[in-house]
């Protein structure tokens, strides 16, 4: 019966799509496949990671995840309490995140895509920088990688 068997092949979809979305919303913050791959294998979920990249790409695809680049490139996701277009604060060292609202940027973006004669303008903008706890665990003198401490102290 092919109907009975595709109609299994997407309850299995199914299954691991909803153990993916499991994970994800257990995770702190933004996470990579890979981050959720290990943690699924952790749990002997028996998913592959292909699995974990199409699950994640399904739930982005339908709104039910955030997906975003990282500064390094990559693709990390969210479940996010919000469904409606919002913007994050990420942490970059522990993937901690704050969904904002930018009523600033939604108006600049209009005015900026109009002025252009741009219509139906979309944007993404997210901040990544250290949660304050990152920011507090950092070693005394290291608050930037751009500042240069010159140590040749002089009396
Ligand atoms: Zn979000
Ligand atoms: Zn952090
Ligand atoms: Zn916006």
């Amino acid at each position: 019966m092919t109907a009975g068997r595709l109609a299994g092949m997407a309850q299995r979809n199914t299954w691991q799509r909803d153990r993916v979305r499991t994970a994800l919303g257990d995770a702190a913050g933004f996470v990579s496949a890979q981050d959720l791959y290990a943690a699924l294998r952790e749990d002997n979920t028996g998913i592959g990671l292909a699995t974990v990249y199409r699950a994640l790409a399904t739930l982005a695809a339908s709104g039910e995840a955030d997906q975003l680049q990282s500064p390094e490139g990559e693709a990390i996701y969210r479940a996010c309490s919000t469904t409606g277009h919002h913007h994050h604060l990420i942490c970059r060292n522990c993937g901690k995140a704050v969904e904002i609202e930018a009523r600033e940027v939604e108006a600049w973006a209009q005015r900026t895509a109009a002025q252009h004669g741009f219509t139906q303008a979309e944007h993404v903008v997210d901040i990544f920088g250290l949660c304050a706890e990152c920011s507090a665990a950092l070693p005394a003198g290291s608050e930037s990688p751009h500042t240069h401490v010159h140590a040749d102290a002089r009396d």
